[in-house]
């Protein structure tokens, strides 16, 4: 705990935080190994994973990811849950601009129930366990994914362009329904909530697009997490994420990134730190998650170090301590080949070459 409210502050650590992003995975510690069909529908499996993938691993934060599809099931999209698999929607309810006024008019489900009451309750259990040992977040989806999620992220982008009046009728309704579970969040004793804004990428919306359909919403709803006593945390594994827009605007006290060599314009965590990105923020990244499934224990091992090289190099070149977290550029897969020692293995590596 201390560690992480020390990176936080950019002051100084005995070593760099880590936090690869394990959440579903952790199910896989638990005695009789739950599916992650049965974990996702249980809070009390979803809490143990979190303290368990705590206590097996040694991380430093914990951040309550179920998947994406939570918010769009409890607004009446079909998600289809295998025993093995991350949940999907596979029926989506919106078929023309009609029925984005049809969401709208049908108002915020009750998220004390449904996919959304178990992520509160879940949430709320791992929190009260891990307080005061690592650092705790909520995970929540933005207003424009819940959308798209229960949409169709196709039929969305193309109805941004031809009704847009209709889906900012349904965004509104979104952000409303994100607004009562940032305040559930609240109470669930959490020190942070983590946005998922998966189309804040120059790949999918141009700055004016994305002010328009989600930044305007996103703002309130992060300065609404500021004022409940939550710190806000942004996750983007975007290619090209509107970085700009979103540091200097919802001011994240963490900002958890990818990192894609191969695309023009990706930004390294050299890149990062000597723009002066992480002078107000934490940021965290950006290890490829495929590593933990096919990558060997050296492999993973070897891309660790030269990540802890490069952050503790470009933080002292900079005058800066510890803003970055070793981290993954997404989730790591859920899936049964993930290999747990490979997840180990980034932590103690992390711990070796990330000391100072
Ligand atoms: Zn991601």
């Amino acid at each position: 705990m201390e560690r992480g409210l020390a990176a936080l502050a950019d002051e100084p650590v005995d070593r760099l935080c880590n936090y690869p992003l394990a959440m579903g995975v952790n199910r896989r510690l638990l005695p009789g190994s739950p599916t992650y069909r049965e974990w996702a529908n249980d809070p009390k499996l979803f809490a143990a994973s979190f303290i368990e993938g705590h206590k097996y691993f040694d991380f430093d934060f914990a951040i309550g990811l179920m998947d994406l599809s939570v918010m769009a099931a409890d607004l009446g999209a079909h998600v289809r849950m295998d025993a093995e698999n991350t949940p999907f929607v596979d029926g989506h309810i919106i078929h023309g601009p009609e029925d984005y006024e049809k969401l709208a008019e049908k108002g915020v489900p009750d998220i004390h129930k449904g996919r959304c009451g178990v992520l509160l309750e879940g949430t709320k259990l791992f929190a009260e366990k891990l307080k005061g040992e690592v650092i705790t977040a909520g995970f929540i989806e933005g207003p424009l994914l819940a959308l798209s999620q229960t949409a169709s992220a196709e039929r969305m982008f193309m109805d941004m362009f031809e009704s847009p009046s209709a889906v900012h009728k349904a965004l509104e309704l979104t952000s409303e329904m994100d607004s009562q579970l940032v305040s559930e969040f609240a109470k669930c004793g959490v020190n942070g909530l983590c946005w998922d804004y998966l189309w804040a990428s120059y790949s999918c919306l141009g700055d004016d697009q994305y002010e328009e359909f989600e930044g305007q919403y996103a703002l309130k709803l992060n300065k609404q997490v500021q004022e409940e006593g939550m710190a806000v945390c942004i996750h983007s594994c975007a290619d090209l994420p509107h970085l700009d827009y979103q540091i200097n605007t919802y001011k994240p006290a963490i900002f958890s990134m990818g990192y894609y060599p191969l695309i023009p314009g990706s930004k390294s965590p050299t890149e990062i730190i000597d723009e002066g990105y992480t002078k107000n923020t934490l940021f965290a990244g950006v290890i490829d998650p495929q590593l933990f499934v096919r990558g060997s224990v050296e492999k993973i091992t070897g891309v660790t170090k030269d990540l802890c090289q490069e952050v503790k190099t470009a933080l002292c070149k900079n005058n800066q301590k510890s803003r970055w977290v070793i981290s993954s550029n997404c989730e790591v897969p859920p899936d049964l080949e993930t290999k747990l020692d490979n997840i180990s293995a980034v932590v103690n590596t992390a711990k070796e070459y990330g000391a100072f």
